[in-house]
């Protein structure tokens, strides 16, 4: 049976030196409430999701409370959870400001009808399942504002935001999950979805290898179906050979900057990038927390 764990990233990029220490740290404690989750006895998707959720309210992070703004200044929210045990999948896309869309994309998943629900849909179901919609300014900070500022002005490049928030954990029954949240990039255009809600692409989890939430250039990692690629690699090597070969395949064959964390069902974990930075914490069972960047 493995030992139950949890693995947090806080986004692909090129965080400045002064701050890395910060986003590991918001990792860390997203880490820890998903190993709170595991101690009480919850499954994979349980810890996954209190992880999510804790780097949506942390502002310092692209998801939820301070994701990116798209070129007209308005928040589109994307985000996923999978269960590897039956394949279980919910995702929303291009959703209105609410302040967890990890929690609406797990409704969507427990719901079951559908898979995935864009823009006015996906906020049409949060709020018939008992999700408060905020205003328009709710989960925009000053810091999201300046970078559209400096991106609209031409003193920054449009795209890549960095900050995007995932989870991947294994639970003593051997069950895996994975989670994925984001604002998305930079003055994107309205209406634009990422890898991020999307199986396969940012987010994938299956019991019969691992799970994997990834992050980067969105527009490369759905191409390349990089999350299921990496898991699918499981079952040719350990999780830090899937990782790394996965985000190789990233670079050269779409031309993809990126990262990922990987978990497979025995509990092994993995972190890969080809960016300068990926926060990340690390939870195990009984073991002290470690984080990095
Ligand atoms: N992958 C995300 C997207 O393209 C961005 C990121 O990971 O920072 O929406």
């Amino acid at each position: 049976m493995p030992t139950p764990v949890i693995l947090v990233h806080g986004g692909a990029g090129a965080v400045d030196p002064a701050r890395r220490p910060l986003h590991a740290e918001g990792c860390a404690r997203a880490a820890e409430a998903g190993r709170a989750a595991l101690a009480a006895g919850g499954r994979a998707r349980d810890a996954v999701l209190a992880a999510c959720a804790a780097l949506e309210d942390d502002p310092l992070f692209n998801a939820g409370h301070g994701a990116c703004l798209t070129a007209e200044g308005t928040v589109e929210l994307d985000a996923a959870i999978m269960d590897g045990e039956r394949l279980e999948l919910g995702a929303v896309a291009c959703l209105p400001p609410f302040a967890n869309p990890i929690r609406i994309a797990d409704a969507v998943r427990a719901d079951g009808v559908h898979t995935l629900y864009a823009a006015q849909g996906a906020a049409r179901f949060a709020r018939d399942h008992g999700f408060a919609p905020l205003g328009p300014d709710a989960l925009v900070t000053d810091a999201a504002r300046e970078r559209l500022a400096r991106v609209l002005a031409g003193a920054a490049d449009r795209g890549w935001a960095g900050g995007t928030v995932g989870a991947v954990a294994c639970d003593a029954g051997g069950h895996v999950a994975a989670a994925t949240s984001t604002g998305g990039t930079v003055a994107k255009r309205p209406g634009r979805v990422g890898d991020t809600p999307l199986a396969g692409a940012g987010t994938w989890a299956d019991d019969l290898s691992g799970a994997c939430s990834a992050t980067g250039v969105g527009e490369a990692i759905m191409r390349l179906g990089l999350a299921r690629r990496a898991c699918d690699l499981l079952h040719a090597g350990s999780a830090d050979e899937a990782a790394r070969r996965a985000i190789e395949e990233l670079g050269r064959r779409v031309g993809g900057s990126g990262g990922l964390i990987l978990v497979d069902n025995g509990g092994r974990t993995a972190v890969a990038r080809n960016t300068e930075t990926m926060s990340w914490a690390l939870a195990r069972l009984g073991e002290p927390t470690e984080s990095g960047f």
